[in-house]
């Protein structure tokens, strides 16, 4: 009788939505749980975990996969976003209901749902097998502000003038995630942001990949009016201390990354000599965009890696061909292993469409940012970097070419590589690191929340 008194070791389901920026921080997020104690189950969908590099390193996290209705080549095979959207919405479910079915006849049962904030039906699906259900916010804390404010009906959209938020400072249009100027856009993709948060009044927590120091008014402010964490940076530690023997289950990945021949290249740089350019898994950018790239690299005489999708590497003027040493000065690959590269002391720069987790990614390990946002949320994450962490600078855009100019990019890369700029930004970015390292160390704002949240799903009878 006693036994059957002692508590179950908790299970949770963390439920990922099926991008790049979304499986990495989930990942690292369900082996700090691991770490913790807790028996975790990856579930991404069947047609991602097909595409997924790297999964048979992953050894320690069990891998489950739902259906989003399109098993053989999720969004790409669906048309266009709202069909995707309306598809997963219907079948992802069910699929998931079926899961923690067969979960719970072969046992461990599962005891929690961790779940990407993208998918708040998941929050429906616990309730029904009466599991705790924890949402998973993959954006900034103020990023997450804007689109609860639009939500509740607080902020008029489209967005046309300054907006004033608790905690946040004054944005301006170009701050704002572009969803909410541009609503007509992706009109799918701005309805998934905002319903985020369309059930959390039900939800047991709110969990957010950011570090508590880093936006602590808008944490505090969410801290009151609902069971909000801050969880971050996922990023595993051997990186946060400098140990580069490195962790090879760093995270699963949709492109296959030149792991050698970039870090071979990098390897041969002078100390902090080295500009690296990423626009992140997604954004695609103008071709006159990509020239104007091109030749402020050019110019400003700096190293430089390059990640160029395949997808992207028709626009890349002549002379910076993929996959080739495009002079003595540049490398241009396809994928890399951006933590890697981000911790390297060859590093001096990063160019950047600054998504969250590059962003993140770079506070942690203290390396300088050239913020240079496509859409969504990088506009904001961009503020923050210049205006509030004071580690980059933001390029302006010449507004009738709607491109930053390869001047432009010269002008910003010699400050930061260079000039007396220099100095300031590179102490913020130490700042920074420290701020980051420790949160996530024994202690720290972000180790206790997890601690709190662990403890809690332990005692739940
Ligand atoms: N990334 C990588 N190799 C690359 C470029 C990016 O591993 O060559 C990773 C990067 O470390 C980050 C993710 O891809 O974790 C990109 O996420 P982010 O939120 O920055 O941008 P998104 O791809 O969602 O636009």
């Amino acid at each position: 009788m006693e036994n059957s008194r002692e508590p179950l070791q908790p299970h949770c389901l963390v439920l990922s939505y099926p991008s790049q920026g979304h499986i990495n921080p989930m990942l690292q997020f369900s082996k700090r749980l691991l770490h913790k104690g807790v028996k975790v189950t990856l579930v991404t969908t069947r047609s991602m975990s097909k595409t997924l590099h790297g999964s048979s390193s992953c050894t320690s996290v069990a891998l489950e996969a739902i259906s989003d209705g399109f098993d053989d080549g999720g969004i790409g095979a669906a048309g266009s976003p709202e069909a995707y959207i309306e598809r997963f919405w219907k079948v992802g479910p069910d699929t998931l209901g079926e899961l923690i079915k067969r979960l719970i006849s072969s046992g461990p049962p599962p005891t929690c749902i961790v779940y990407d904030s993208f998918l708040p039906w998941a929050l429906d699906v616990a309730r029904n097998f009466d599991l705790v259900g924890a949402a998973f916010f993959t954006m900034s804390c103020a990023v997450n502000s804007v689109f609860y404010h639009c939500q509740k009906g607080w902020l008029e959209v489209p967005v046309k003038k300054q907006v004033l938020l608790p905690g946040v400072p004054p944005l301006e249009p170009q701050d704002m995630p572009s969803l909410v100027c541009d609503v007509g856009t992706y009109p799918a993709f701005t309805g998934m942001l905002v319903n985020q948060f369309s059930n959390l009044d039900k939800v047991d927590w709110v969990l957010c990949n950011t570090v508590y120091e880093l936006d602590p008014e808008v944490a505090d402010w969410f801290m009151k009016i609902l069971p909000f964490r801050t969880v971050g940076p996922t990023i595993p530690s051997t990186y946060l201390d400098n140990r580069l023997e490195q962790d090879n289950e760093y995270g699963f990945s949709i492109f296959q990354p030149e792991h050698d021949t970039t870090m071979r290249w990098l390897s041969t740089k002078p100390k902090g000599s080295v500009v690296y350019v990423s626009f992140g898994s997604m954004a695609e950018l103008k071709i006159d965009q990509m020239h104007e790239l091109a030749m402020g690299l050019k110019r400003s005489n700096c190293y430089f890696l390059w990640v160029v999708r395949s997808s992207e590497a028709e626009k890349l003027p002549q002379g910076f061909a993929n996959g080739t040493e495009t002079s003595q000065k540049g490398l241009i690959v396809t994928w890399c292993p951006q933590l890697e590269v981000l911790a390297h002391d060859a590093l001096g720069l990063f160019v950047t469409h600054s998504g969250w987790n590059s962003t993140l990614e770079a506070v942690s390990l203290g390396v300088p940012m050239l913020a240079i946002p496509q859409w969504t949320d990088q506009a904001t994450n961009a503020k923050y970097i210049m205006d509030v962490w004071k580690m980059g600078l933001r390029p302006l855009v010449d507004e009738e070419r709607g491109v930053v100019t390869s001047e432009e990019i010269e002008n910003c890369i010699r400050k930061v590589m260079e000039r007396e700029t220099r100095k300031k930004i590179r102490e913020n970015a130490g700042k920074w690191r420290k701020i980051t390292k420790e949160a996530v160390g024994e202690g720290g704002s972000s180790d206790r929340n997890i601690e709190e949240f662990v403890a809690k799903l332990v005692a739940k009878p």
